[in-house]
């Protein structure tokens, strides 16, 4: 049973991370855990969101949610040691996969630099019988392919016109939330911290449904993820190395 297989401890010998999700709210569900202990051991992490969530409140339009949300993500990120948040204003729940995704997330490689790229599950399920959503899909997909564009000098040349020159140094992309988590961070200490990240979000989750509150879940998640690393608590990734 896939749930049962035992993860491996997550290699750390790496400095700089970049964490890349489509919506505020993506990285706040589990990864901020992780970030919370990197940051802790001394670690750069920053973030980069594709959009800014602005169609992810039913009652409220878009042009008040998207300066909401962002707010709302830039508090979450410096519960967990986070500085730099960047956006990339695609258009939220329409994000499309192609040239352009690869080419800006390619471009905040190379100015940034990280040695490790933190996504969130690109895969068609997150393991149950709910289709994975389309932005969600798209921009993990366009992470894996711009960690290899950034090194490349011949696939995105407009970027070299901006003075960006070629970076090969990214070693691994780590995926959240994958069904088919290959290593894990043990967050026994940090998960506070992540947990509050999350809770940031306020007005977004004042707004969803009524029952559908992430905290015990979040908690369950990490108790049963701990058990396959070995500690109380953790969080899986999928490791894809370059
Ligand atoms: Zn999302």
């Amino acid at each position: 049973m896939e749930e049962e297989q035992r993860l491996q401890p997550l290699p750390e010998d790496w400095t700089r991370a970049m964490a890349v999700a489509a919506h505020p709210d993506d990285l706040e569900y589990g990864a901020a855990s992780a970030v919370a202990r990197w940051t802790a051991q001394g670690k750069e992490v920053v973030y980069l969101l594709a959009t800014r969530g602005e169609a992810g409140i039913d009652a409220m339009p878009p042009e008040e949610v998207g300066p909401l949300r962002e707010e709302e993500e830039r508090r979450s990120a410096a519960v967990v040691g986070v500085q730099t948040v960047e956006f990339l204003d695609h258009r939220d729940g329409v994000v499309e996969y192609g040239p352009r995704l690869r080419r800006d997330i390619a471009r905040a490689i190379r100015r940034h630099r990280p040695e490790a790229l933190i996504t969130l599950n690109h895969h068609d399920t997150f393991g149950g019988p709910s289709f994975n959503f389309a932005d969600h899909r798209w921009v993990g997909l366009a992470v894996l392919d711009a960690a290899q564009d950034a090194g490349n000098r011949w696939i995105f040349p407009e970027l070299r016109d901006e003075g960006l020159e070629p970076w090969s140094g990214v070693k691994m992309v780590c995926v959240a939330a994958s069904p088919y988590s290959t290593h894990a961070v043990d967050v026994t200490d940090t998960f506070s911290k992540g947990m509050a990240s999350l809770m940031e979000h306020r007005v977004y989750l004042e707004n969803l449904a009524k029952g559908s509150e992430p905290a015990p879940l979040l908690r369950q998640f990490a108790q049963q993820t701990g058990q396959r690393l070995g500690t109380e608590l953790a969080v899986g990734f999928q490791v894809f190395m370059l």
